[in-house]
């Protein structure tokens, strides 16, 4: 499949199967599951897996596009795909062939869900400080710890997991390991109940003396750390992408209805104070779409992007709460009601505030690059 093939099919998939059974979903509390395997089945999980690892090899900008499209109907529905993917993608790239023979396979075609752990009850933004502890024994590594809001938790059965390997050595002590959770030593913790995002599945695990081989080590002592900060710029412009999506469905709403009620004898378009605040929407909506595009062309170009990224992410996650809201109270009371999906978009926004990094610690990024990049 090329780019436009696989963004028509994933749009027909968001029209027929996401978009009438995202509030129901919700609704029972759990991950679609059966609607992420038939995602994988329309070839879905295939996005950025190298054509001879049997994806499709497509760019970052189409990954863009996609979050942005599926947004508009479930954004937690992307996000546990995405996150799924993203993993068959690192796996493919490995030096172990029992990767790609055995995991890759079965992520792309939905019979393996994954995700990737760095978070943990007690450590999120200050990672380097996660206390799971991985111990060299013979042969490979002893992990030991505790895993928390980890997307995809409730039904993955591959995470990549980063641990402490010298306490010592800080952010130089982190590793990632390949953690099956079939095997002994690894323990489900019940997932969490969160508003509006139960389909992402957010929850964690225990590692009571967990073996992980030396060939799953997927990055040693230092490298670990160095390549969960690559991947995590790539993660905040698809995030920004997400609320682009977000806002842009919840702007087509208040559009549609605005042009159809009526109050004071006319549509509530024509009343200048109700089209401007939409005008306001419409122009922050472009300007995410700018920020994030920018960002996505140096991610695509192997460029420095940990700013631009941050920007975006900055710029999306916290402008997007703002904005749906403006459409939720442009369209009055009826704003409100579950089938507009209004409201699972706002608390949407909410927590992509919090994914791959929070709004302060993107301005930590921002700021240290001020003097660089804004001094001359
Ligand atoms: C739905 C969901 C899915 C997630 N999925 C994953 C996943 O798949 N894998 C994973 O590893 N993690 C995941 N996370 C965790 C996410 O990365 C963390 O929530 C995030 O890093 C923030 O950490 P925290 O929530 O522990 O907040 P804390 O680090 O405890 O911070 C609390 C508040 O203090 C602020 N703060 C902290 N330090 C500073 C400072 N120095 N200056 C100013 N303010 C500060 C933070 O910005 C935040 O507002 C997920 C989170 C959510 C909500």
């Amino acid at each position: 499949m090329n780019a436009e093939e696989y963004l028509e099919t994933a749009r027909r998939f968001r029209r027929e199967i996401v978009e009438p059974n995202a509030a129901q979903w919700e609704a029972e509390k759990r991950q679609p599951v059966a609607a992420l395997k038939q995602a994988a089945d329309a070839g879905l999980m295939r996005l950025e897996t190298p054509v001879e690892a049997g994806g499709f090899g497509l760019s970052f900008l189409t990954k863009l596009a996609l979050c942005e499209d599926m947004s508009r109907a479930d954004m937690p529905f992307i996000f546990a795909l995405i996150n799924t993917q993203n993993v068959a993608a690192r796996l493919s790239a490995t030096p172990n062939p029992a990767h790609q023979a055995d995991y890759v396979p079965r992520i792309l075609s939905g019979d393996l869900f994954a995700a990737t752990a760095l978070s943990e009850p007690g450590a999120g933004s200050d990672f380097a400080g996660i206390t799971t502890r991985a111990t060299k024994v013979d042969g490979g590594w002893e992990l030991t710890g505790e895993k928390g809001w980890i997307t995809n938790a409730e039904i993955a059965n591959l995470f990549v997991t980063y641990a402490q390997c010298d306490p010592d050595a800080g952010w130089r002590g982190v590793g990632s390991f390949l953690v099956d959770a079939t095997r002994s030593g690894f323990t489900r913790v019940e997932p969490y109940a969160l508003s509006g995002g139960h389909g992402i599945g957010a929850g964690g695990f225990k590692l009571d003396s967990y073996f992980v081989a030396d060939e799953d080590v997927l990055g040693g002592p230092g490298d670990g750390f160095k390549s969960a900060m690559s991947g995590v710029n790539g993660a905040r412009v698809y995030v920004a992408a997400m609320c682009a999506g977000l806002v842009a469905d919840a702007l087509n709403k208040a559009v549609s209805y605005g042009a159809t009620r009526t109050a004071f004898g006319e549509p509530l378009l024509n009343h200048q104070g109700l089209k401007w605040s939409l005008a306001d929407v419409a122009t922050e909506l472009e300007a995410m779409r700018t920020l994030t595009h920018a960002a996505g062309v140096l991610i695509e170009e192997g460029g420095d992007a940990v700013t631009r990224a941050a920007q975006a992410k900055k710029f999306a996650t916290e402008r997007a709460v703002s904005l749906i809201e403006a459409c939720i109270q442009a369209m009055g009371a009826n704003g409100l009601r579950e089938e507009h999906g209004l409201g699972r978009h706002l608390i949407s926004a909410k927590i992509l505030g919090y994914t791959d990094g929070s709004i302060e610690m993107m301005n930590e990024r921002i700021g240290a690059a001020l003097q660089k990049e804004y001094a001359s």
